[in-house]
């Protein structure tokens, strides 16, 4: 079984607990205005040109390979309670490889996915015993300012989210503050009602809007043209650390 993968980086700090390495996969059903990673959009290996030189973005593995690779820091993890996280685009897309990479990872490593959770109901539900923790990015609550930000509708990942507050999977929430998008307070409560009383939720993450993601767009020959202002501050409204629900923003 193999699957693409565009990056993988070691010793992330800010994506679960302790020191972890990081993959990315390839390819996402969504198309957020604001993609901090559009390399990892499209499923398919792509050229990407940075300062002249011409590099092939993306990589097929083998289940086993990464395994192994991921495998042999395993000790190095566990002395740090860090481990392995995926994330992408969305590797919820690449179901059947990541189930697998789990198999064989989980039994042995801290697992975690970061996912913005759009995926087959039942598909998520087939992972998640698998994971040791779930980073579930949520961007805005209203299906009309979703669909138009994303080009997706939200239903989906409202159910998964359902899903995941009453499976008792330890979770984190992401939202990515984006100036004038998602950054009100009516959204923060609207994402508070849901999540306020889950006891494996374990902390929100405020992500603000970050506008040097921006630069790679031209390295993929696409045109970075958010419909905001990218030089705005977001508002920060914590609405979280009122209601007793540890914060941080990143
Ligand atoms: S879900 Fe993540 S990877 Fe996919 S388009 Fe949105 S920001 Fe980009």
């Amino acid at each position: 079984m193999q699957g693409t993968i565009f990056s993988i980086e070691e010793f992330a700090v800010n994506d679960g607990p302790g020191i972890r390495t990081t993959i990315f996969l390839k390819g996402c059903p969504l198309r957020c205005a604001w993609c901090h990673n559009p390399e990892g959009i499209s499923p398919e290996p792509q050229y990407m040109d940075k300062k002249g030189e011409r590099t092939l973005c993306g990589y097929r593995i083998t289940v086993d390979e990464l395994a192994g690779q991921l495998l042999k820091n395993k000790d190095i993890y566990a002395l740090n309670n860090g481990g392995i996280t995926l994330t992408g685009g969305e590797p919820l897309l690449q179901a059947d490889f990541v189930r697998e990479l789990l198999r064989k990872i989980n039994p042995f490593v801290h697992t975690a996915i970061e996912t913005s959770g759009y995926a087959p109901v039942s598909v998520f539900k087939e992972v998640l015993p698998l994971l040791d923790l779930v980073l579930f990015d949520i961007k805005q609550m209203d299906p009309v300012l979703h669909k138009r930000y994303t080009g997706v509708d939200n239903r989906l990942i409202l159910k998964n989210l359902e899903t995941l507050c009453s499976s008792g999977n330890k979770f984190i929430i992401r939202v990515p503050l984006i100036p004038g998008v998602n950054d009100t307070k009516e959204n923060m409560q609207s994402i508070l009602k849901v999540v306020k009383g889950v006891e494996s939720l374990v902390r929100i993450e405020l992500l603000r809007y970050n506008k040097i993601a921006g630069a790679k767009y031209s390295m993929i020959g696409k045109v970075y043209n958010p419909p905001f202002d990218p030089d705005a501050l977001p508002q920060i409204n914590n609405v979280f650390e009122e209601n007793n629900i540890k914060t941080i923003i990143l």
